[in-house]
């Protein structure tokens, strides 16, 4: 079959993972999804370390690795260790859209990750996504975001409405508005791309729905899940019909997700209190006394009437306290410390204290009760290059599904039990879901080992595009190249 003139689309469900929607799929529970993977290829689809969205979306759109693009997490810093969320901006290496249309393509790209402020584009619509700071201009060319307003659109539910992303027992009461505010954005999602997806014929079609991965942080495996996904399946199965008859053999249909999902760990590991213990950082005597006064007066302060003051207040006080009581062995590298820990990894700003080889086969050592804490863990080096491996913590890792990481300077047990509110968790879990539908295909094959940065190569593949001034991290796997040219 000639590769001529085909047609991409590229559903995107954040955080979708055959943990739970296999069974489901076996149940008969999702129709589509079960029609689907019966004549496609599917497997798992390797996301990057740390499995958080903007990274790995980031890493999708590039086809290289966090080293090459830039964007390691939400948020970044200058170098005055400013925090900032990461934007357009941020990403370092050609997107696919710049890429196709440099070869007289066209992409209609909705909801995409770190896309805000929307790029400039010649015949492609971009829609941007979450991280767009409210009230902004999310589209490029502008004039869609007015058509879209027409059709009840919204990016994403607020964060600020409801800080439901805090976890606590107030999202309780909460839930089942949630559910129904995030089905509204499904369903308003679902307008725009009927709308736009008539515009022209595209060569590439992307959405993203954000919500699946709401959705399992509130409710995991629930009922509500379920129920939230047979809705999906009931479109996708109406989408899929559609882009089949208007491109007939010409559609290549992928699913994917951008990580994996898990149930929310219960068991939390502070890694301050453990550096401490194993004497990579050094408290001065007085400090937890210092602390303990400042907490206890916050405490009081807190429920006033001047409570955003105070929170700045004794967030500056804490602060100052913190660099100032700390001996230089264990510095916070925000502010040109010797260490500095995240969820995903640990800044070493000064090498020359530190033996990193020696600290990170104490961090694989590292049990709990008989079970490894962490999963995985690389020193950068061995994990990811390119030219802004400068952005990324010295040791990266990935926690055990068990555990949960606190990287807060004040804990002060090493392990201990905390509750939580969001049932699913995915920083544990880098495996995301993968599938490939020909139109017409009927085969049902497992394919394993591809990885986000597969996608562009496999894109521009699928497109007969061959630029050899883009280099990419990722390839178009054998197996799936001899199923795109059948
Ligand atoms: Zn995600």
């Amino acid at each position: 079959m000639s590769l001529k003139n085909n047609k991409v689309v590229v559903i995107g469900l954040d955080g979708a993972t055959w943990k739970i929607l296999m069974p489901w799929i076996k149940q008969g529970k999702l129709p589509f999804f079960k029609k689907l993977i019966d004549t496609s290829l599917y497997g798992d689809l390797e996301s990057t370390i740390p499995p958080l969205t903007a990274p790995a979306w980031v890493s999708f759109q590039t086809g290289v690795n966090p080293g090459k693009h830039g964007v390691f997490n939400f948020v970044e810093y200058n170098d005055q260790g400013e925090e900032d969320v990461v934007n357009s901006n941020s990403v370092k290496a050609p997107r696919i859209w710049e890429i196709l249309e440099k070869h007289g393509k066209s992409c209609c790209i909705i909801n995409m990750p770190v896309t805000y402020p929307p790029p400039k584009t010649k015949r492609s619509i971009i829609v941007s996504s979450f991280l767009t700071p409210p009230g902004k201009p999310y589209t490029s060319p502008l004039e869609i975001q007015k058509e879209l307003e027409k059709l009840d659109y919204k990016i994403d539910i607020l964060f600020e409405k409801y800080g439901f992303l805090v976890n606590n027992k107030n999202l309780e009461k909460i839930k089942s508005k949630l559910f129904n505010e995030i089905l509204l954005i499904t369903k308003g999602r679902i307008k725009a791309i009927n709308y736009l997806m008539n515009k022209r014929d595209w060569d590439l079609f992307f959405v993203l729905f954000k919500e699946t991965d709401l959705i399992q942080h509130i409710f995991w495996n629930n009922v509500e899940t379920l129920r939230y996904y047979r809705f999906l399946d009931k479109y996708l199965q109406n989408i899929y019909k559609i882009f089949a008859n208007k491109y007939g053999d010409k559609l290549n249909f992928f699913i994917i997700s951008d990580h994996g999902f898990d149930s929310s760990a219960e068991i939390q590991f502070s890694i301050y209190p453990w550096l401490n213990k194993e004497g990579f950082i050094k408290y001065k005597q007085d400090f937890r006394f210092k602390i303990k006064i400042l907490k206890l007066i916050y405490k009081i302060i807190k429920k006033s009437e001047i409570k955003l003051f105070c929170n700045v207040f004794f967030l500056n006080v804490r602060d100052k306290l913190l660099n100032k009581e700390l001996t230089d062995k264990s510095l916070n590298l925000r502010r040109n410390k010797s260490i500095w820990v995240t969820n995903f990894g640990i800044y070493l700003n000064n090498k020359d204290n530190i033996n990193i080889n020696y600290l990170i086969k104490k961090i694989k050592k590292l049990k709990f009760k008989g079970k490894s804490v962490f999963k995985s863990v690389y020193e950068k080096y061995d994990l990811y290059d390119g030219p802004y491996l400068n952005k990324l913590p010295d040791i990266i890792f990935t926690p055990n599904s068990e555990f949960i990481l606190d990287p807060n300077f004040f804990s002060k047990k090493i392990f201990s039990y905390k509750k939580q509110y969001l049932m699913g968790n995915h920083l544990s879990d880098n495996r995301g879901i993968f599938v490939y539908k020909r139109n017409y295909m009927n085969i049902n094959r497992q394919i394993n080992k591809i990885n986000l940065t597969d996608l562009v190569p496999i894109i521009n593949y699928v497109l007969s595009i061959s630029d050899l001034s883009y280099k990419y991290d990722g390839k178009v796997p054998k197996e799936l190249k001899k199923y795109i040219n059948e």
